[in-house]
């Protein structure tokens, strides 16, 4: 793996050309399709027992969800404690006896989500050796539990195919400029990459970096407004399809304004 340290031994270190801010999840390889299947289980299980439609169990999971998020975060962990919570909350709701074989029940389809092990998607290993080569700093971006986070970076062998990863709760404007910063990377010729508007386009694009917006894996935390957003930065990023169309719309260490 590169070494960033061996490069960077002048005291005062020179900009990298272009380097690409990569996403991990719903980007190198899946992982919002688990939290779905798992959430339709959910709403299976709970409505034969509670007689609650299908369609109100995911509401109120995802009303939950997304009110923790600020102060839990991302993981498997939190992912399933929302879900024993609202089994819980519309037990109440409906004044029926919490069951414990229940929650053991939701607890197991919780850890369904869990994958420690993920598995890239196809091209993306390919994409990144070859983007490696042709002199792009590929830095690792991702948002979740900092030891479960790293195990899928090592576990898939990712790890071996960026120059640096990192992680952190969730991402910000000020996310991907301390990024910049600690790496020497010039905005003005790299790129974020990723399938998620609020995290991955938005900040980025407000940092000052241009993007690649990958359209997958999107949830109820991508909210409508912070999408609509985006429309102040048209000219500044693309949608592709999968990630081996990066090679495509990005020449080498040449920066082009991304259109539709
Ligand atoms: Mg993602």
């Amino acid at each position: 793996m590169f070494e960033f340290t061996d490069v960077y031994r002048s005291e005062e270190p020179q900009r990298l050309n272009s380097a690409l801010i990569i996403d991990a999840d719903d980007t190198l390889w899946p992982c919002q399709e688990f939290h779905d299947v798992a959430k339709a289980k959910f709403a299976s299980l709970v409505a034969g027992e509670l007689n609650i439609s299908e369609e109100y169990i995911i509401q109120k999971f995802t009303l939950i969800r997304l009110y923790k998020i600020p102060k839990y975060w991302f993981g498997p962990s939190q992912f399933t404690a929302s879900l024993v919570e609202a089994y819980e909350s519309l037990c109440l709701e409906r004044n029926c006896v919490i069951k414990n074989d229940m929650q053991a029940a939701v607890i197991d389809i919780g850890n369904t989500v869990r994958q420690p092990i993920p598995q890239f998607y196809e091209g993306v290993e390919d994409s990144l050796i070859k983007l490696s080569k042709r002199g792009y700093f590929l830095v690792l971006l991702t948002a979740g539990p900092k030891q479960y986070q790293e195990l899928k970076i090592i576990e898939s062998g990712a790890g071996e195919l960026v120059d640096a990863y990192e992680i952190v709760n969730a991402k910000s404007e000020d996310t991907f400029s301390n990024v910049m910063n600690k790496y020497y990377i010039d905005p003005k010729t790299s790129f974020s990459i990723g399938n998620s508007a609020k995290s991955d386009i938005l900040p980025s694009l407000k940092a000052g970096l241009s993007a690649i917006w990958i359209r997958k894996g999107n949830w109820a935390y991508e909210n409508n407004f912070e999408t609509l957003e985006l429309e102040k930065f048209k000219d500044n990023y693309k949608t592709v399809r999968d990630f081996p169309d990066v090679l495509q719309h990005i020449p080498h260490r040449i920066r082009i304004k991304l259109q539709y």
